[in-house]
């Protein structure tokens, strides 16, 4: 017996769910990409980029996913003989680390676990033991994905400056950008990579990298920027196609017009708030399942430290392993795999999950997915306590005045 007939939903973080009016956006003919209706829409997306991520600085367009916007990043900021200090909080943070490692950065890393946030003072530790003024960048992620910790990119801006080095702060803001808050330039966070797959809701294909002053200047004589990467002419472009490198993303472009015009709608910090209400709806189911010694519990245990887009959370293997494929059999409802996550002593990688509550996602969505859930462990006889779905509707009980009745 299934009951996955239906329209499914992917809760994985990332690609997120594609809005019905993105889709809608996309579904036309090709457009002329020398006048008309694309080319005057662009000004207005790069408004809207540099507005989603709080800054009145610079924003550089490549048709590639985060991978590509690592690449852009990396390629723009070093020079051979530079170093980069690389802060590391789960999978991605050692993932973008490794990349510039293969460029051929001198990388020092600093590995916080993977149930812990960066912790300002090795940063601080680390600059003041740089005499030679060799770290270019510190490189770290605001959320990292896999872990669902949240750093305080605020505190490392401080912490570079107290040790009083001109590193530029760059930050992987890809899993959660238009999630949680980000404020670029009241941060003093010099370069951001994100894409379009997650809190962006556009199908993966585009990435960006936002630019300080400060680091366009740092930077201008790197000597690994090749012309396709360069964010000069796509940030600063003479000519239309340079924004692009070429031909541009004419439907991706539709698409996106179409999402930023959803947060607008809805306004960024309400779009934050939603998120953050939906995050704190699927902790409390969990809290609750993992009440009275059972097995389940989340990933980061400070509340102020988690992400607000994904939650990774660890049930005893293998059950992790097989809460998803049976709400993915039986419900629709495909979750995140535990990537990159392994507990101590344990036999194998079937002990973490991961619940993206990331982009066009509303209570009905979340609520369900936790239904689901809480499904999957009776039907697969997982010790769990009960409560966990009232917790998780209660949070989310919006109070409202009952209106009088019609006389
Ligand atoms: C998804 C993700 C990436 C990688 O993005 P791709 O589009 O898969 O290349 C990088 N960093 C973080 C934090 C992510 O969540």
């Amino acid at each position: 017996m299934t009951y996955a007939a239906g329209r499914t939903y992917l809760a994985i973080p990332g690609p997120s769910v594609i809005p019905d009016r993105v889709l809608a956006a996309m579904h036309r003919a090709s457009p002329d990409i020398y006048a008309g209706e694309l080319p005057a829409m662009v000004p207005g997306i790069f408004a809207d980029l540099r507005a989603v991520a709080r800054t009145r600085q610079h924003v550089a367009l490549y048709i590639a996913n985060g991978h590509g916007a690592w690449e852009a990043a990396n390629t723009n900021m070093f020079s051979p003989g530079d170093s980069a200090l690389c802060l590391i909080t789960g999978r991605f943070g050692e993932g973008w680390a490794n990349w510039a490692a293969a460029l051929g950065v001198d990388v020092q890393r600093i590995d916080f676990g993977r149930q812990h946030p960066v912790d300002p003072g090795e940063v601080r530790k680390a600059l003041l033991a740089d005499s030679g003024g060799r770290i270019k960048a510190v490189l770290m992620t605001h959320v990292d994905t896999t872990t669902s910790v949240r750093n305080d990119v605020a505190a490392v801006r401080a912490a570079i400056d107290a040790a009083g080095h001109p590193a530029l702060l760059a930050v992987d803001g890809v899993a959660s950008l238009a999630c949680d808050r980000f404020e670029m330039d009241a941060w003093g966070v010099d370069v951001m990579v994100s894409a379009s797959q997650k809190g962006l809701m556009t199908p993966p294909g585009l990435s960006f990298v936002w630019i300080s002053d400060k680091a366009l200047a740092a930077c201008r004589g790197s000597r690994w920027r090749t012309p396709y990467w360069d964010w000069h002419a796509r940030s600063q472009p003479q000519e239309f196609y340079q924004q692009f490198g070429g031909t541009a993303p004419t439907h991706h472009l539709f698409g996106l017009r179409a999402a930023l015009d959803l947060i607008k709608e809805e306004g960024l910090e309400a779009v934050w708030a939603r998120h953050e209400a939906l995050a704190r709806a699927v902790w409390s189911a969990i809290e609750a399942w993992g009440a009275g010694g059972a097995d389940i519990r989340l990933n980061i245990a400070d509340p102020a430290l988690r992400s607000h887009a994904v939650t990774t959370v660890r049930f005893k293997a293998p059950f992790a392993a097989s809460i998803r494929e049976w709400v993915q059999a039986h419900a629709g409802v495909t979750l995140g795999l535990g990537l990159g996550m392994t507990a101590p002593g344990s036999t194998g990688p079937h002990d973490f999950l991961r619940v993206a509550h990331m982009g066009h996602v509303n209570a009905h969505m979340t609520l369900g997915v936790l239904g689901t859930m809480e499904a999957a462990m009776a039907g697969l006889g997982l010790a769990h306590a009960t409560g966990a779905l009232s917790a998780a509707a209660a949070s989310l009980a919006v109070p409202v005045p009952i209106r009088a009745a019609a006389e």
